[in-house]
């Protein structure tokens, strides 16, 4: 919806083939945050030996199911090859200009667009509680100020000061002023409504199934519903898209990553700023009167099953930072889950392919992909308007691994 927003205002007639409703997308219940902070890639040195020690917890953050699948293992070795502190080092400038091209684009959206979506600049504080991790945040706060991204170390009096309502219990934190978030169910319903409103076709329940390419474009685009022919086409299919990709002769390693959210109403006393429990891996943002927690990162292909062990896991961690907060555990039908596109170096995807002219693709943003929404779509309207790029997009060649 962004690219279609983007290349709506840059004058281009633009529809939209959603097999659901965008409500069982990814982009529809996730934590809402817009992070500049976020400078490493999910593919990191530790995340491996991390992944392996949590591998037999059910209630742990992140886990790799085990499936016989040429398509995980592929995924998983370009994984091990991308987490480095080189690829951490080279990632970091390309991820931080994508970052704060899309956190001006949300500011800017924030006064043009004609509805409220909860945009707040507060800034986002990374807890911990163990040695461990405190050395870890600080080498991350350590990478976002050489690279101009504004971290400062708090104690835990300075935590506790920035969050006079809820008690907090840490040995100390990250705060990175610059940092955002908006309440994505807001934004993307409306921003539905908004972009019907302005001529965009949007075809719901429709289901792109194949392409009929000829003379190095793609002529025929082949639905659920009959056939279509564009000048231009964008695949932004989240973690659907390597089966769609691959009817282009695109290979792109994608793995679905399983998280989950729910959201406590009517709260009294809510957390300022949005949060992330470093060893827990949960995300908290107040939106509104309301309080969301968010986590765990379940690489199992696209499966939407729910489990209420990890669901616990984010439940059980709460009282241990917010000593004051007892939360039930949710009912399973206010559980939401939403599948991560996640490439296996942790970039995004973005850019044309080289042997197909009419074929942009703009996904695998994997936990970021709320944030890099709007400086994507602008990208990609660029990319098809044939206008100077607001920033170089080489670190996003969705051909890389071909
Ligand atoms: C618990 C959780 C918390 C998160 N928190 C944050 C956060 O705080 N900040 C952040 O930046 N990111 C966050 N994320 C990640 C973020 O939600 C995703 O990166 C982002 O939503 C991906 O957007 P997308 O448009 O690529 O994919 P989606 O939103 O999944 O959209 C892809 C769409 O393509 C449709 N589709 C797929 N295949 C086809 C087809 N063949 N034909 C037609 N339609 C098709 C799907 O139905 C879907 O609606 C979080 C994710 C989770 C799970």
């Amino acid at each position: 919806m962004s690219s279609a927003y983007y290349l709506t205002k840059a004058g281009h007639k633009v529809t939209i083939f959603e097999q659901g409703d965008m409500k069982d997308g990814c982009s529809y219940g996730n934590a809402g945050m817009i992070v500049p902070s976020h400078l490493v890639p999910l593919a990191a040195p530790g995340m491996i030996s991390k992944g392996i020690r949590w591998m037999f917890n059910s209630s742990s953050p992140f886990y790799v199911k085990p499936r016989l699948s040429g398509d995980l293992i592929k995924w998983g070795y370009h994984f091990y090859k991308s987490a480095t502190k080189e690829h951490v080092a080279k990632s970091a400038p390309a991820l931080k200009d994508i970052s704060l091209l899309s956190k001006a684009m949300f500011k800017e959206l924030s006064g043009e667009l004609p509805f409220d979506f909860g945009y707040h600049e507060r800034g986002l504080m990374m807890l911990y509680q163990t040695k461990e991790t405190e050395h870890e945040e600080k080498e991350t706060a350590a990478l976002a100020n050489a690279h101009g991204i504004e971290a400062h170390i708090l104690s835990p009096e300075q935590v506790q000061r920035l969050e006079p309502d809820v008690k907090v219990s840490v040995r100390g934190g990250v705060y990175f002023p610059g940092d955002a978030h908006v309440t994505p169910q807001l934004f993307v319903t409306q921003l539905k409504k908004y972009l019907k409103d302005k001529g965009v076709v949007i075809k719901d329940q429709t289901s792109v199934t194949d392409f009929i390419v000829e003379n190095g474009k793609v002529e025929v685009v082949k639905t659920a519903i009959g056939e279509y022919t564009f000048d231009e086409v964008v695949l932004a299919t989240g973690s659907w898209s390597a089966p769609v990709a691959a009817k282009l002769n695109l290979y792109l390693p994608m793995q679905a990553g399983k998280g989950y959210s729910f959201t406590l109403q009517n709260v009294e006393k809510n957390v300022r700023i949005p949060s992330i429990f470093l060893e827990a891996r949960v995300a908290i943002t107040p939106m509104g009167n309301t309080l969301r927690f968010g986590g765990t990162m379940e690489i199992t292909g696209v499966d939407h099953s729910i489990s209420m062990n990890r669901v616990k896991g984010i439940v059980d961690s709460i009282p241990k930072y917010y000593p004051g907060m007892q939360v039930n555990m949710p009912k399973k039908e206010d559980v939401w889950h939403g599948l991560r596109p996640c490439s296996p170096d942790g970039m995004p995807y973005i850019g044309k392919m080289v042997n197909l002219k009419n074929v942009t693709i703009a996904t695998g943003h994997s936990m970021m992909g709320l944030s890099l929404g709007p400086g994507t779509g602008k990208l990609v309207a660029e990319i098809i308007s044939g206008e100077k790029l607001s920033i170089g997009i080489k670190a996003f060649d969705p051909e890389r691994f071909q």
